[in-house]
C-alpha cells in the first residue's frame, strides 16, 4: 500500500494540487495537521482533503485557533491577522471538518502528532535535545509529526542525543529503529526550498520517500494579497522561509 504523508497545507491550494497530482498513485491519505491558516484557500483545501481516499487527519494549532479552541494570543500578530481573515472566510462545512479532528492518532506501528507526541499543539521537535525527550512520549516505532514545516528525521540513539537528518528531493528512508519524521510542508516549506513538500510511504518496500514540487507561487502569493492578509505570508513563499 502506499500512503500519501503531508502536513502544514496551509490553505494553500495550488501547493496542494501540485503534491496531488505530483504524487501518482496512492491509496491513502495522512495529513498532520494545519490545513488552514496563512494562505487563500482555507474551504477548498479542506474540501479537495475530504475526497482523498482512506484519509485520517489531526488537528494542528492554526486548525484549532480558526475554531476558537486557543486563544489567538498565542499567535505572533501576522499569523493572528491571518486567523481572523479565514474564520470570516470559513464555510459550516469547514468548520464541521474541522471540530471534529483528532489531536493525536495511532495506526499500528505509527503515531501521529501535529507539534510534538508530548505536547501535540505547540511544541516543535527542531532539536536532537527534543527530540530525545519526546521518544518516551509515544510508544510505537514511528511518530509522524508537522509543524515546524522542516522536512526532517529523527532517528533514537539508546545512547545519546537522536541523529538528525534533513532529507533532500527524491531521498529514500527505510529503518528499523524509532525514528520521528516530519514529510515537511505542502504550503508553505520553511528550509529555503519554496517547493511544495511531501512523503509517499510505501508499506511493501518499507521506504518512505522525501519529494518535492513546483508550484504557481506567484498566483498564491497575490491571491493572499487581495484577501488583506498580512503580505509576509506572501513573500515568504517565494523563499521557502
Ligand atoms: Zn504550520
Amino acid at each position: 500500500m502506499r500512503t500519501l504523508i503531508i502536513s502544514d497545507i496551509h490553505a494553500n491550494l495550488a501547493a496542494f494540487e501540485a503534491v496531488l497530482s505530483d504524487a501518482g498513485s496512492f491509496d491513502r491519505v495522512w495529513c498532520l495537521g494545519d490545513v488552514v491558516g496563512y494562505g487563500p484557500d482555507p474551504n477548498e483545501c479542506i474540501t479537495l482533503l475530504r475526497q482523498q481516499p482512506g484519509l485520517r487527519c489531526i488537528m494542528g494549532n492554526h486548525d484549532a485557533a480558526l475554531m476558537g479552541f486557543i486563544d489567538l494570543n498565542a499567535f505572533n500578530d501576522q499569523a493572528a491577522r491571518a486567523v481572523t481573515i479565514q474564520s470570516e472566510l470559513l464555510s459550516q462545512e469547514s468548520r464541521n471538518f474541522l471540530e471534529l479532528l483528532d489531536i493525536v492518532y495511532e495506526e499500528g506501528e505509527i503515531s501521529f502528532a501535529h507539534g510534538s507526541p508530548r505536547d501535540p499543539i505547540w511544541e516543535y521537535v527542531v532539536s536532537s535535545r527534543i527530540a530525545q525527550e519526546n521518544f518516551s512520549a509515544f510508544r510505537t516505532q514511528i511518530c509522524l509529526v508537522g509543524h515546524s514545516h522542516i522536512p526532517s528525521i529523527f532517528i533514537e540513539n539508546p545512547h545519546g542525543r537522536p541523529t538528525i537528518l534533513t532529507p533532500q528531493n527524491a531521498d529514500r528512508w527505510r529503518s528499523d529503529q524509532r525514528f520521528i519524521l516530519n514529510p515537511g510542508s505542502v504550503g508553505q516549506p520553511r528550509d529555503r526550498n519554496p517547493k511544495a513538500a511531501y512523503v509517499i510511504w510505501d508499506d511493501q518496500e518499507d521506504t518512505w520517500l522525501f519529494k518535492r514540487v513546483a508550484y504557481d507561487i506567484e498566483s498564491v502569493q497575490q491571491r493572499i494579497l487581495a484577501l488583506g492578509i498580512p503580505s509576509r505570508h506572501a513573500s515568504r513563499l517565494s523563499q521557502g522561509i
